[in-house]
């Protein structure tokens, strides 16, 4: 248990190594956005649905299985997005970015608040559930809102969510583009993310062997924590504001 004093000095350890660094990365998972209101997988209405595990849904045998059932679920999945607005963690980031020339969000993220917020060059490892894919020409467009599902691409294939699924690769050069910003880092943050899913957490590895100083911010302990320089447990949303503010 940290005490509001553990608390204060993390965040003036943190704000230093900041204003030190001439390259900082971090790597946000679904915690993230969890105090806009989106719910991670591990609990809140999304653990489950119609008795089925996200894992069950989000994958391409289901999706070969059953295209609509999925549709359905990634649907109600971008109506949440799109009713959330960033929260002040997302806003704390888009201040970093500010004092720090060399600043990348990696996000395991697919609902965009990042963006949103006014972070630029976000690398989105797990694609957006705002737009589709097609299966045949691989075109991309925005993920319809309304009509009928499964939804179809003009040459007659089957749209997509244009997101990663379970087992599946990560977009071409992406997880490259993330490696390169965690070797430049001086500072790398892993916020709102338990640390499981691969090749994301993987970052959390690359980051200590380069040196960079690693800091995490999550409510709880994660398979990250041992490893890390620093290692909070407190929201996103009321930590990374403190850590601005020393910043401004
Ligand atoms: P995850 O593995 O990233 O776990 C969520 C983590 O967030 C947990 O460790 C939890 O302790 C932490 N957390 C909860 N509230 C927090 C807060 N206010 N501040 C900081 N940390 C907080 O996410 P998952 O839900 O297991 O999802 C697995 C995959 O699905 C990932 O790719 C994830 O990003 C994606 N997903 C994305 C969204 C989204 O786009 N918002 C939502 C759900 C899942």
């Amino acid at each position: 248990m940290m005490t509001q004093s553990d608390i204060l000095a993390a965040v003036t350890l943190l704000a230093s190594k900041l204003k030190e660094a001439r390259a900082a990365a971090v790597l946000s998972g679904a915690g993230m956005s969890a105090e806009s209101g989106i719910p991670t997988f591990r609990s809140g209405p999304d653990a489950l649905w119609h008795n089925i595990r996200p894992e069950e849904i989000a994958t391409p045998l289901a999706f070969a299985r059953d295209p609509r059932f999925v549709w359905q679920w990634y649907r109600e999945r971008l109506q949440t997005a799109c009713d959330a607005k960033p929260n002040p963690g997302h806003y704390a980031l888009v201040s970093f970015a500010r004092g720090i020339p060399d600043f990348t969000v990696i996000t395991q993220n697919v609902d965009g608040l990042h963006t949103a917020a006014g972070s630029r060059g976000v690398i989105e490892l797990h694609g957006n559930v705002g737009r589709a894919r097609c299966v045949g020409c691989g075109s991309v467009a925005p993920a319809p809102t309304h009509g009928a599902l499964p939804p179809r691409c003009e040459c007659g294939a089957l749209l997509r969510p244009d997101v990663v699924w379970f087992g599946e690769f990560l977009p071409d050069g992406v997880m490259e583009a993330a490696s390169d910003a965690v070797r430049r880092s001086d500072v790398f943050i892993v916020l709102g993310t338990s640390a499981q899913v691969y090749p994301a957490a993987g970052l959390v590895d690359e980051a200590q062997a380069t040196g960079s100083f690693v800091a995490e911010v999550n409510p709880e302990t994660t398979p990250a924590t041992d490893f890390c320089d620093l290692s909070v447990r407190a929201k996103t949303g009321e930590f990374l504001p403190l850590v601005a503010q020393r910043l401004a």
